[in-house]
């Protein structure tokens, strides 16, 4: 049973929590620690990345200043800030004025906790945690496009120049990573080139645009972690996605052909799973 959860969890055999480094002394039992810590520190990340993007929304000032509830302006004590924990104990409300708090807090925080343990649980170390920070920044730009529509510039940079860092970095011996440098500037380049064509000849039939121009930056930045191949991949994958739900929402009379849909949220969301993906598909 737990050989074939693990076979299941890590079908090529390199993910990091089950390394023998790890399972050697404490056997699964030390998969399972080191498990838990991944969880909790991606459920931080998401709680990061939530905190970000609605502060980006919101043209507050970010990361610098402490967590205040949305109701009551109430500085939070740091067990409310811990992340699934500070909601399910408040029961989602806040503690002192019991405004109801948006699922949106335990929902990210939990998904970011299950994103990082795949990734630890399917790829090495060094690859694990680049596309950690990868989440991180895919989070906040998905967040706030499904918030707001905009994907903000100084995160999608982030996103690619840290892509490229990886890359570069793995170039000069630093870490083992799964693109050269030229690939990811390739992947970059491609993957930007793509939708701009496909926007250009929408442009002609249709007289619109098909796309924003953050989603441009957003898959750009998409192929710097993600090669030629992959990058423009990922965008077919991501408007086959957009595509379904677009048509599910119309069927459902929620959505006409004229409603604009979070592109980026459809990208990311892909992007997020890839890791996954290619490890078991490819
Ligand atoms: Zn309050």
């Amino acid at each position: 049973m737990t050989a074939t959860l693990v076979q299941w969890l890590n079908p090529n055999g390199i993910g990091f929590i089950f390394d023998p480094a790890i399972t050697y002394y404490f056997g699964t039992a030390g998969s399972a620690v080191a498990a838990v810590f991944v969880f909790c520190l991606g459920a931080c990340l998401g709680s990061f990345a939530n905190a970000c993007a609605m502060r980006l929304v919101r043209d507050e000032d970010f990361v610098a200043t402490a967590s205040r509830c949305r109701g009551c302006d109430t500085r939070l004590a740091w067990h409310e800030n811990l992340p699934v924990i500070g909601f399910l104990k408040q029961r989602g409300r806040c503690r002192r004025c019991g405004m109801k708090l948006s699922p949106r807090y335990i929902i990210v925080e939990i998904l970011g906790g299950l994103a990082l343990l795949s990734y630890a649980a399917s790829l090495p170390l060094g690859i694990a945690a680049g596309f950690g920070v990868a989440l991180v920044l895919t989070g906040i730009a998905c967040l706030t496009d499904l918030e707001s529509l905009t994907l903000h510039p100084a995160i999608l940079s982030l996103l690619g120049v840290t892509g490229i860092c990886c890359a570069v970095a793995a170039d000069a011996g630093l870490f083992t990573w799964h693109l050269t440098s030229a690939q990811a500037l390739a992947g970059t380049l491609v993957s930007a080139l793509l939708p701009m064509a496909i926007n250009a000849a929408y442009r002609l039939f249709r007289g619109r645009n098909g796309f924003g121009e953050g989603d441009y930056w957003l898959l750009a930045a998409f192929g710097a972690w993600l090669g030629p191949v992959m990058g423009p991949a990922l965008f077919i994958a991501a408007s086959w996605l957009g595509a379904i739900v677009g048509v599910g929402m119309m069927l459902a009379g929620r959505a006409s052909a004229m409603t604009k849909l979070p592109f980026g949220l459809f990208a990311g969301s892909a992007f997020i799973l890839w890791p996954n993906l290619f490890t078991r598909v490819f």
